[in-house]
């Protein structure tokens, strides 16, 4: 069961990374910190459609 998702920048709102999760593992929405490209420094990053 595992999905393609997008996590999106909280900040900017730039899509920043594609990735896979396990629907079953992680129903809720993922949120991680990762390096955003367009303001060179790490944000929060949450999964998106
Ligand atoms: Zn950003």
């Amino acid at each position: 069961m595992r999905v393609n998702i997008t996590l999106a920048c909280t900040e900017c709102g730039e899509r920043n990374y594609i990735t896979k999760k396990n629907k079953r593992n992680n129903p809720e929405r993922l949120e991680m910190k990762k390096y955003c490209s367009r303001e060179k420094k790490q944000t929060l990053h949450r999964e998106t459609k």
